[in-house]
């Protein structure tokens, strides 16, 4: 993939050994685009702990590079030291490290709050033993008092050693690009990869987007609404948007492209191969 910057591809951890299955082959066929790296997603309070380290073990174990995410909210420090040990000896070298979203009513027993502090905490235990990823909202996260104050805090996880961040994903990419710029007047010089979420589903999309505040421009709500029930339609739809989409933060010099997969490879080919060719 000359002209690409560096891809990477998230998978939720299956919980079904026909999903398991389905991951090991959407894997194979993402890897023929040579892949920076697989990330594993992480239940918050270590609800899919089992299953991602499966999947994590199962993806390292077939050679490919794996960045698990560690979500710290409801978890111990003994908790979080276990599972980075378990890494370290199973030679993971990259984490994402997430707050991640306590299930609603649940009470908060652990002993981080935010994500900054797993980043610290990574750090002092682990030293430079693993390249850390986070989060950036440049549609602000959904829970900020303002952007303002949410940058801070985007500021802090980067104080606190992360080495690049990863992008809630969005389909306005000026919000992208003034992140950027405010990242570089704030002298915030790591990587800040654009996370894309290719269209699958309408429903699902627009389900995703409310709960994580990605804004869905008007007409693009609307086009969803009208392919709801033609799923070859979307999806053909959505192969051309995302193409385009990425064609523009690439031609903008972007660090690299992480997409969201939900463990699927074939929409996600057509987008690479469209992208690879333009
Ligand atoms: P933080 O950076 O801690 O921020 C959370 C909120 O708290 C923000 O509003 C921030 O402004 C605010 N905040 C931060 N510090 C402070 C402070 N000191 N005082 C007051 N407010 C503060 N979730 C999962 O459960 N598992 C996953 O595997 C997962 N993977 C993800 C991967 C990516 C690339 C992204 C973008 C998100 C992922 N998420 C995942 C979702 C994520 O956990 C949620 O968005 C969560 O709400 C915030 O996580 P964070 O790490 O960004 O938290």
């Amino acid at each position: 993939m000359a002209n690409l910057p560096p891809l990477s591809f998230e998978f939720y951890p299956p919980q079904t050994q026909e999903g398991v299955n389905k991951l090991k082959h959407t894997a194979k066929e993402l890897n023929k685009y040579k892949p920076d790296f697989f990330s594993v997603t992480f239940g918050a309070g270590g609800s899919t702990k089992e299953r991602t380290l499966d999947a994590v073990f199962e993806l390292s174990n077939s050679d490919f590079n794996v960045a698990p995410h560690i979500s710290c909210i409801s978890s111990s420090k003994v908790e979080i030291k276990e599972l980075l040990d378990q890494y370290k000896s199973q030679k993971i070298n990259h984490l994402v490290a997430l707050r991640g979203d306590n299930p609603s009513g649940a009470i908060n027993s652990g002993e981080f709050n935010y994500a900054n502090e797993l980043v610290r905490f990574i750090k002092l235990e682990m030293g430079d033993a693993f390249k850390i990823d986070v989060a950036a909202y440049p549609e602000v996260h959904p829970e900020s008092e303002s952007a303002k104050q949410d940058f801070i805090n985007f500021k802090n996880k980067v104080e606190a050693g992360a080495d690049s961040a990863i992008t809630q994903f969005f389909f306005n990419v000026d919000a992208y690009f003034k992140f950027i710029e405010e990242c570089q007047k704030s002298s915030i010089n790591i990587p800040i990869v654009p996370g894309i979420m290719p269209i699958y589903n309408s429903k699902q999309l627009i389900r995703f987007a409310n709960n994580c505040g990605a804004e869905i421009p008007r007409w693009l709500r609307f086009k969803l609404e009208d392919y709801a029930d033609d799923l070859d339609s979307l999806r053909e739809f959505g192969v051309d948007f995302i193409s385009e989409l990425s064609e523009t933060l690439i031609q903008n010099g972007v660090p690299g492209i992480h997409f969201y997969t939900i463990n699927y490879s074939k929409t996600l080919s057509k987008i690479i191969k469209n992208i690879s060719q333009s």
